[in-house]
């Protein structure tokens, strides 16, 4: 069994991520809770060479860094080699995977994906859900959903996650946390592999949702629901009454600006060039609105703040010159990539990788093949709106099988 030690901290969606890629791989690690002493912190900044963010994992002596780090590395097929190497049998065999047969396979465990794998459990389906190593999706990211019907008082990312996962699996659904790294819609059953699995299934729900786009930066991360996100109609409440920032130049940019205007005494529009790329009408709504300002040719360079935002370190791209602007929330709206590059040449998409579907329902160009949530909504790109899609996705299959079937 190889020596691994994962630092970590309470309400850490990340660090249950990595507890959760290494518990499948049926490994043991010594979990240190760097909140609970203060001298496990700076065992961690010592061991790790500074990173404050957590997870913080080590393979034997190997500093691996954080969640994505080690993903990446499974991703890359040498996770199990490491942990061999390490002390730990070999997790997979070289064997190909044995197809296992399903009706529905689920490709997604967002909320689209959840909401599909309580409908189609209910409809007696038996799905299987392939969750992704990412599982639970865009939420575990976040800390508080106050726009989720049924919870006045609002809910947790991780834990109203929690609750579609066992909701999905109170009826039946299996839920892998493997990402798809092949699908093969030509012929049916359609053929989709993991590392570890293939199926041969009926008829697939795409749910793979979709990432926002962020700058790239070590203090991004670190600040992230603490002032720094991507999402202003989920999080612009959360900071009322402070002087705020939007990175970008598009036309969502402009809406989450014009959006933050109800609750920021200010908003500046921090744009890479002295024009904006979102349409007119945009422009003119943000340019005559009295609480919003524009840096032209800016980039931002740091997030300022240790515990929360207190401004953002800026660079002008034309002179080069530095300055600070004090804000306490820094939006990024650089745009978002949906999770779609697996079904290219396969899947019908738009320009951005967006699925297209059959207007009012959830069928894509492959019969039997049906997408939900971020991954075919350029529009709305909320929990609510992918849970409702996810559902049409089951309904729209399943009546598709019934179909087929007679
Ligand atoms: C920081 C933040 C805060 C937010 N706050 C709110 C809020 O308060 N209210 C609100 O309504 N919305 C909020 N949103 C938006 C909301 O999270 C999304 O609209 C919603 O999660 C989309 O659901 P989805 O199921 O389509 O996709 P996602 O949540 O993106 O889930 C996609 C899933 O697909 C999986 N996946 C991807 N590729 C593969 C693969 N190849 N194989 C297997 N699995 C794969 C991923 O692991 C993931 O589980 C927020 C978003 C962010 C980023």
């Amino acid at each position: 069994m190889a020596d691994i030690t994962l630092y970590s901290k309470s309400a850490c969606p990340f660090c249950e991520r990595a507890k959760a890629l290494l518990a499948s791989k049926g490994q043991r690690f010594t979990e240190i809770d760097v909140e609970a002493d203060p001298a496990t912190l700076d065992e961690m900044l010592a061991r790790s060479g500074g990173q404050r963010t957590v997870p913080q994992i080590f393979i034997g002596e190997r500093h691996i860094g954080g969640f994505d780090e080690l993903a990446a590395l499974d991703r890359a097929g040498e996770l199990d080699a490491l942990l061999e190497s390490a002390g730990k049998q070999r997790a997979t065999t070289d064997a190909p995977p044995e197809p296992e047969r399903t009706r529905v396979l689920i490709i997604g465990s967002g909320p689209a994906g959840y909401t599909a794998a309580i409908y189609a459990g209910r409809a007696e389906l038996e799905p299987v859900v392939l969750a992704g190593l990412e599982f639970g999706g865009q939420l575990m990211l976040t800390t508080d959903v106050e726009n989720y019907p049924g919870f006045p008082e609002g809910v947790t990312g991780p834990g109203l996650m929690d609750m579609l996962q066992k909701q999905a699996e109170r009826f039946g659904a299996r839920v892998l946390c493997e990402d798809a790294l092949r699908a093969d819609f030509s012929k049916r059953p359609f053929r989709v592999e993991t590392e570890r699995h293939a199926f041969l299934a009926d008829a697939v729900i795409v749910a793979t949702g979709a990432s926002a786009k962020w700058l790239g930066l070590p203090s991004e991360q670190r600040l992230m629901n603490r002032g720094v996100s991507a999402c202003a109609t989920c999080d612009g409440a959360l900071y009322r009454d402070r002087e705020m920032a939007v990175v970008g130049g598009g036309d969502t940019a402009i809406e989450e600006a014009l959006f933050l205007t109800r609750y920021a005494t200010k908003v500046t529009i921090i744009h890479r060039r002295d024009e904006l790329r979102a349409s007119k009408i945009m422009q003119e709504r943000a340019k005559q609105n009295e609480r919003i300002e524009f840096l032209w040719d800016s980039a931002v360079d740091e997030v300022l703040g240790e515990d929360e935002v207190r401004g953002v370190r800026i660079r002008n791209l034309k002179s080069g010159a530095a300055s600070e602007l004090s804000v306490g929330a820094l939006f990024v709206a650089i745009g978002h990539q949906p999770n779609t590059a697996l079904f290219a040449e396969q899947l019908e998409m738009d320009d951005v990788g967006y699925l297209k579907v059959e207007s009012g329902t959830t069928r894509t160009n492959i019969e039997g093949v049906f997408a939900c949530g971020d991954a075919m909504d350029p529009v709305y790109r909320q929990a609510v709106t992918a849970a409702g899609t996810g559902c049409m996705a089951a309904i729209d299959s399943e009546r598709w099988l019934s179909e087929a079937a007679d």
